[in-house]
Parts: structure tokens; sequence; C-alpha cells
């Protein structure tokens, strides 16, 4: 039987009130990383961050990402690696090629993606912002399934935290310009902001 509009309403409002409460998102896979804490108690999520990494860097499809971010990455595996050997990073959530979603930190806490960082003066945007990377190059087009992986997940997380719209789904570049340039031209803003405009469909 079709469910009545109460029903969908129903249940998307106990949707988000589950992701406001356990910062899970159900569809990812779960590889919790070391590297984050908790928020400033007065801040509230109000940012998503879309990123882009590849490791070894324009390498697509290996689990170097996922090392690099628990913190056991075979640093002789390449001679990039022993550059990055130290940092401790992370980022809630990574879409991978084909659209697999993976997170590593609760979106309740605090994800080590941004740095230095500043949006509409308020800095330090790790403590109010989801970090979202996607795997990837700035120079590469990005697939269509991890378009449509960011949108159902950027949707997702809009009913979770109402203060969050279009114009707060922001780049890294733009939020450290001239220290970051990802996601990069590639990245079609455009088409995330067309998705994100039509009613929502089922969420994952
Ligand atoms: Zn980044």
């Amino acid at each position: 039987m079709p469910q009545t509009p109460h029903s969908v309403f129903t249940h998307a409002s106990e949707a988000a009130a589950t992701l406001r409460a356990n910062g899970r998102i159900n569809a990812a896979l779960w590889r919790p990383s070391p590297n984050f804490g908790a928020r400033p108690a007065a801040s509230q999520v109000s940012l998503i961050v879309v990123h882009c990494i590849s490791l070894p860097p324009g390498q697509f499809g290996g689990p170097e990402i996922e090392d690099f971010f628990c913190n056991r990455l075979d640093i002789k595996a390449h001679p990039y690696f022993q550059a990055i050997a130290k940092m401790t990073v992370s980022a809630h959530l990574l879409i991978r090629r084909d659209g697999t979603l993976i997170q590593f930190v609760s979106l309740l806490d605090r994800a080590w993606h941004a740095g230095r960082s500043r949006f509409c003066g308020q800095d330090e945007c790790n403590d109010f912002s989801i970090g979202i990377e996607l795997e990837g190059s700035d120079d590469v087009p990005y697939t269509k399934g991890q378009y449509q992986a960011l949108s159902a997940v950027c949707q997702q997380i809009m009913a979770a935290w109402p203060k969050i719209g279009v114009d707060e789904i922001t780049g890294h570049s733009d939020i450290a310009p001239g220290r970051k340039t990802d996601p990069g031209p590639a990245f079609d803003w455009s088409q995330l902001h067309q998705s994100l405009a039509k009613p929502t469909k089922d969420s994952l």
C-alpha cells in the first residue's frame, strides 16, 4: 500500500532525529578513526565542507585513504607516504569512486579535515562543520555515483541540521584559499545544487 504523505513525513523526521542523536549515516560502512575530538560546547553543526583526496596522488581504488585516516598507512608502500606519515587527519565521510560511503567519525564529533580555515568570519571550521571527502583529484571528473551519494548524504544532513542550506555547502578551497585547492575545478557545483533542489527521494 502506498505511504500517505503523513507517514512519509514521519519517517523523514524520525530519520533526521536519529541522525542528530547518533551521528551515524545508515548506509555508510563504519571505519572508526582515532583522529577526532569533541566539538566545542557552544558550536553547532552548520556547514558541510567538500574535499577530495587520492592516495597515492592520482590513483584510485586502493585501501590507502582508509589506512591514512586510521593511522595505519604503510609508509614504505610509496615514496609520497613518507611526507604525510606523521599527519593525523580524518574526515567524517569518504565517498569512493563507485559511490560507496565510508564513515570515520560520528557527525556529532569534530573530525580533523579543514585545518586553518574560515567561513563567513568564523575561524576553525572543524568546530562546526562536517567534512566529506570524495576520492578523486582536482582535475579528474567525479563519477555519477559520487554525485548521487553526495547529494543523498547532504539531504540527510540538511534534514537533521536545518541551519545547513545549499549556501552552507562549501569547498575546502573556499574556506582555506591560497592553501587548499580541493575539490578543484573538476567538481561540478551546479550538478550538486540542482540535485539538492529536487524533492527528496528515498533516503540512503
Ligand atoms: Zn581538503
